[in-house]
């Protein structure tokens, strides 16, 4: 999975600058060591891919820093009732993916739970933590408020020898969950909360995924991470703005370990209209069925983008054509799509298909007579090759490209109307049969000899519509699933979000599509003439039984509306 030329390096932004200015100085043997640490409890989405290229993109792009340049994948597994498997798998796939390469430094929290424990024991032996022993509410009234300061908490002060011999004990499985807790002993009155005696230890009797039951107290996140990123030689670790509060704790960790010390670096979310990022709300809709699944392509997540026929390369370009920065923004979904048609204008071949299909007979073109058209893939790249595309008696074409009752400004069909039949002929539609309830079934057409080929006819005459259409016989039946946004507002983050679900943000149509498109392999993308971009699914398409995924249409239709 290559990146091009015009995306191999991103331009500078105030990590690169701190960067810069860290190797200048020789700052940490003059080496760049990123980590991207997901929780393993859901999958990735499109903001932990804002991440994922802004971590893997600095190792790449630092390279040749004399102390090295690298970025670590870390599965942040210290809450052992919520990750999986799963999504470890599913994780490192879309890294993959997206182009990005861990090669060797695959790593997990949980592999340092000794080593947090050792550390912890030697806060203990200094005497910067203690075993509390407080309800978890005697805790929350002790805090404190943002104006108030917090109050000491009776266990405090406990020697030493007796938090050693009680955290010895909580390890080896003594006491309830809930029970006690390990805090850091800094300063109930900080006007900083997170400084306040912060949990470090919880005591929790939970099978975990990789250590099994080997333990039954599971470290705090801010105990945890910044202890791996020192451990693992982390020279600037990098996370968003919610976490800026919790730097003071980062380098009171590392300053009284006395460890090495990354340098936490804080940056604003990626924020999308039109949908919900929270991994939270994400697990409700798969687990309340409103979606198929993680991987449904109306999802955020990079699997689901994936599905829905996202490319790779889209969708790193969009993150890079959004930045770096500290101010808090959410970006217009449009902007996203823009991207994907953007790439797939460019690398999607055309294809015709016909998702409401409407019977055209041309009544001037005999029964058993077919001939072959040789459309290009392509319109600006001759590179990508022709196919070839029967034409015969009986065709299809859009239910809507065709009006009875046509204002001026519709140039498609109608009666007595000419067009442009894509790649073919120029067609005149004499007659429109009705059922008994007056709909439109089918269509009496004739071509004119002299177009074929599409081309302009000798007397001058002109056509302003072209149109696209397949031909009966030769047709592919195709499940098209046309999907549309999953939100129909633009902050469903604000209120309840169920609330805000679009009820039509999928139609699964039966369509007729060009016998090119029996070939096509799953996950194959093209553009169908006229209708948008679309893949083949990367589970249920088969030749046997093909299923195409609309992944954008050819403009934005949600501007016009709004
Ligand atoms: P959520 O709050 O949705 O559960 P999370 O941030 O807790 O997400 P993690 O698995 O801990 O999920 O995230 C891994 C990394 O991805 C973290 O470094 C986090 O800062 C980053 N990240 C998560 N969401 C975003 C986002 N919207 N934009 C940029 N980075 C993000
Ligand atoms: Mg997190």
């Amino acid at each position: 999975m290559g990146m091009s030329q015009d995306e191999a390096r991103t331009p500078t932004n105030f990590i690169r600058n701190i960067i810069d200015e860290d190797l200048k100085n020789g700052k940490n043997g003059a080496a760049v060591v990123t980590r991207f640490p997901p929780e393993p409890n859901g999958y990735l989405h499109i903001g932990h891919a804002k991440s994922i290229c802004l971590n893997f993109g600095l190792a790449r792009d630092y390279a040749d820093a004399p102390g090295g340049a690298r970025c670590h994948l870390r599965f942040d597994d210290t809450n052992p009732v919520k990750e999986e498997q799963e999504f470890i798998d599913a994780i490192k796939e879309d890294l993959q993916w997206l182009g990005f390469d861990w090669g060797k430094h695959e790593y997990y929290a949980s592999d340092y739970f000794q080593l947090l424990y050792d550390y912890a024991v030697q806060l203990i032996q200094d005497g910067k933590a203690y075993v509390d022993d407080q309800t978890a509410e005697e805790m929350r009234e002790n805090r404190g408020t943002l104006t108030e300061a917090g109050t000491n908490s009776p266990y405090r002060d406990r020697p030493i020898e007796e938090n050693l011999d009680l955290f010895e004990r909580m390890k080896n499985g003594e006491f309830p969950d809930g029970s006690r807790v390990l805090r850091a002993k800094i300063d109930m009155a900080s006007p900083n909360m997170n400084l306040r005696d912060p949990a470090m230890y919880r005591i929790l009797h939970a099978h975990h995924h990789r250590t099994g039951d080997k333990w039954c107290i599971y470290p705090m996140y801010d105990w945890a991470h910044g202890q791996s990123d020192s451990k693992e030689g982390i020279t600037h670790s990098i996370c968003t703005l919610e976490f800026e509060a919790h730097r003071p704790l980062y380098d009171w960790f590392c300053e009284n370990l006395k460890i090495h010390h990354p340098q936490q670096i804080e940056f604003s979310r990626l924020n999308l209209s039109y949908t919900v990022m929270s991994k939270r709300k994400l697990l409700q809709l798969v687990q309340d069925g409103h979606v198929a699944g993680w991987d449904d392509p109306r999802m955020p997540t990079v699997h689901g983008l994936r599905r829905r026929g996202y490319t790779a390369a889209a969708i790193r370009h969009f993150i890079e054509s959004h930045g770096v920065g500290k101010a808090d923004s959410r970006i217009d979904v449009s902007v996203l799509e823009q991207s994907l048609r953007d790439d797939l204008d460019k690398t999607a071949i055309r294809r015709m298909a016909v998702l409401d299909p409407l019977k055209v007979v041309i009544t001037n073109y005999p029964e058993d007579e077919e001939e072959w058209f040789e459309p290009s893939n392509h319109p600006k790249d001759p590179e990508m090759g022709k196919r070839k595309v029967p034409f015969s008696r009986e065709l299809y074409i859009e239910r809507d490209d065709f009006m009875l009752d046509a204002p001026k400004k519709f140039f498609r069909l109608s009666i007595g109307k000419e067009v442009r039949f894509r790649s073919a002929y120029w067609v005149t539609c004499h007659e429109a049969i009705t059922d008994e309830y007056g709909n439109v079934v089918e269509l009496h057409c004739t071509v004119d000899p002299e177009t074929r080929g599409a081309k302009n006819p000798s007397d001058g005459r002109k056509v302003k519509g072209t149109i696209h259409w397949v031909s009966a016989k030769h047709a592919v039946k195709a499940e098209v699933r046309v999907y549309d946004r999953l939100f129909r507002t633009d902050n469903p983050e604000k209120g309840d979000f169920l609330e805000d679900l679009n009820p039509d943000s999928l139609e699964v149509k039966e369509a007729f599509v060009e016998p090119a498109l029996a070939e096509a392999q799953r996950e194959d993308r093209f553009q169908f003439e006229r209708t948008g971009y679309f893949v083949a699914d990367r589970f249920d398409h088969s030749k046997k039984s093909p299923v195409f995924n609309k992944a954008v249409g050819l403009r934005d239709t949600w501007a016009k509306i709004s």
